[in-house]
């Protein structure tokens, strides 16, 4: 038995293994995480990945890697490479080899045909519309099918049928013979399996009829031994399902299914079908789009994979539905790179200062700065204070506001490590757009405490024109303007996107960064936690996306 040692690890789900365990139940336990080769991971999937692989690591079982491939499509090479990358990212080993719904195609038309001698199916040759009107609604009960009381032999020969592709594609399709007026809609004489002409990645042209997922899922849990089959709330009336398919066939190992409420985040939108979307509306550049809560985004945006786990076991496993806040994932993040991140200075929006009492035998003053300002460890680098620096427009107002902590005229601001500098008058161009700031500098105040009376405006950060490089800077903002998205029709969706999503910056940033390759993340001061776009980024262009802002602006 596992002994818990944190919230986590106390969830109902956790509970209901050790209780397993205790009365004996099993003494091995199994879980696999299945998911549909239809689009990239995201955020949701981390939670359901978190829960399936800690289980197996921490009660000494095994999680299997299911790649649920019923449903052919053609793309779905390049989402089973993206989903082996992200696990193995997310630094998770799934057990032995990869599994595919696809490897039990043979055993699951055995065990279809079983149900058909056993009068639990039948090969039904409505149309998909008919299906559904057929079906009834929560308030109207189902009708049956008329080919419902077809003889075991008649559906025997129209299934074999149907598999030697003599049915053209929705003209038939295998059907469990349950009860049309069940109160649970999924139990009217679901179809098992359904004609598609198309040749699947893993079995070439050997199909042309596929099982569909509750069929398949089921069966596939049951044959690789898994103990507990955890999905989200959406599918606990498929438990009725789940349950009936493997009661009513012979197979020895009965899985049992408990769900848990699926992740949903504010502003964001977490389904592969309507991210998909996104992406070939090009609303968004791709699946690793750094807006996008995927997991190739996030890795994109800069979090880490410890970040997100983080994330994942504050929020927990519960039944309940909510919506969890940004600022949560957020604060994940923050934690971790406040802590591990080097600071360096950029600045986004350039103001130029020059300095006219600088000495004029000197090109620059050198500086040593912390690399953070509350680990040694981390060491420190040089910057130099030059003539010319930049800081970044919005510190400084041409007026001054009563209370204001802005820089301004003929007042003092202390640059960070580095000297108190005074504001004596502004150059600007003939349109009235400010060129640059004529500034004294106090070469007195390096490295000291000022005394209290002298009132000088706060810190702010600075670059030196000459030892500072050209960098564009990416800040990101929601993608949608709307908290609750995820329920949105997925027509309606292009109404709630934010405009501002995406502000892109050309700024400068220390020189300093080119020696800083082997770091990949930076707090650029007051101006956030940063990466480099490794994508975009090449000799000419750094790019740096923005992870996320210093303080929680919710
Ligand atoms: P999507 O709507 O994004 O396609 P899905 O549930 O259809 O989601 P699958 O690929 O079938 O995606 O899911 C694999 C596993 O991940 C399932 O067990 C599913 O329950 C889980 N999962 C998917 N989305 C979430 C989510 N938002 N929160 C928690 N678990 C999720
Ligand atoms: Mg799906």
């Amino acid at each position: 038995m596992y002994k818990k040692n944190n919230n986590y690890q106390n969830n109902f789900i956790y509970q209901i293994i050790n209780n397993d365990l205790k009365n004996k139940k099993y003494s091995f336990i199994c879980t696999r995480f299945p998911p549909e080769p239809n689009g990239y991971l995201h955020i949701g999937h981390i939670k359901s990945i978190c829960l399936n692989f800690t289980i197996a690591k921490n009660f000494n079982g095994k999680c299997n890697l299911r790649i649920d491939d019923t449903n052919p499509i053609k793309e779905n090479l390049e989402y089973i490479e993206s989903i082996k990358k992200d696990l193995i990212w997310l630094g998770f080993k799934w057990s032995n080899n990869i599994k595919y719904s696809s490897d039990y195609f043979d055993q699951l038309y055995k065990y279809a045909i079983e149900l058909i001698n056993k009068g639990l199916a039948y090969v039904d040759e409505l149309t998909i519309e008919e299906i559904r009107n057929y079906r009834g609604t929560l308030l109207i009960p189902g009708k049956n099918s008329p080919y419902r009381n077809r003889s075991i032999q008649e559906n025997l020969k129209l299934f074999k049928k149907m598999k030697l592709g003599k049915f053209p594609e929705g003209s038939a399709s295998l059907r469990a013979k349950i009860d049309m007026k069940s109160k649970t809609i999924i139990l009217r004489d679901p179809v098992l399996y359904r004609i598609k002409f198309i040749k699947h990645h893993q079995t070439g042209n050997k199909w042309c009829i596929y099982p569909m997922y509750d069929f398949a899922h089921c069966i596939a849990d049951a044959i690789e031994g898994i103990t507990h089959s955890l999905c989200t709330l959406e599918f606990q009336d498929n438990r009725l399902l789940y349950n009936w398919i493997i009661n009513n066939i012979n197979i020895n190992h009965h899985p049992k299914q408990y769900e848990f409420s699926r992740l949903n985040i504010e502003y964001s939108i977490l389904s592969k079908r309507k991210m998909s979307l996104l992406v070939n509306n090009k609303i968004v550049n791709g699946w690793n789009d750094p807006r996008m809560l995927t997991i190739s985004g996030l890795r994109r945006r800069g979090y880490t994979a410890s970040s997100l786990k983080e994330f994942c076991y504050r929020i927990g496993v519960t039944k309940q539905n909510n919506i969890i806040e940004r600022a949560l994932l957020e604060s994940c993040i923050r934690d971790e790179l406040n802590k591990s991140a080097h600071r360096i200075m950029a600045v986004l929006k350039p103001l130029k200062i020059i300095i006219i009492n600088f000495p004029i035998k000197e090109k620059k003053i050198k500086i040593i700065a912390p690399n953070h300002p509350n680990n040694n460890m981390m060491g420190s680098r040089e910057i130099f204070f030059t003539k010319e620096i930049y800081i970044n427009k919005l510190d400084f107002i041409e007026k001054d506001i009563k209370n204001s902590k802005k820089f301004t005229l003929k007042q003092e601001i202390r640059l960070r490590y580095a000297f108190v500098i005074k504001a004596h008058k502004i150059l600007k161009d003939n349109k009235g757009k400010i060129i640059c700031i004529y500034c004294t500098y106090d070469a007195n105040t390096l490295g000291k405490k000022l005394n209290k009376n002298r009132n000088v405006k706060g810190v702010i950060h600075w670059l030196s024109v000459s030892y500072s490089i050209p960098a564009i800077f990416r800040i990101y903002n929601n993608l949608f303007i709307k908290k609750n998205i995820d329920n949105i029709n997925i027509n309606y969706i292009n109404t709630f996107i934010n405009k501002k999503s995406l502000l892109i910056y050309n700024g400068f940033i220390e020189n300093n960064i080119l020696k800083k390759k082997e770091n990949k993340f930076f707090q650029f001061e007051r101006e956030g936690y940063f990466c480099l776009d490794k994508k975009d980024s090449n000799k000419k262009n750094l790019f740096f996306n923005q992870i996320t802002s210093l303080k929680k602006n919710f």
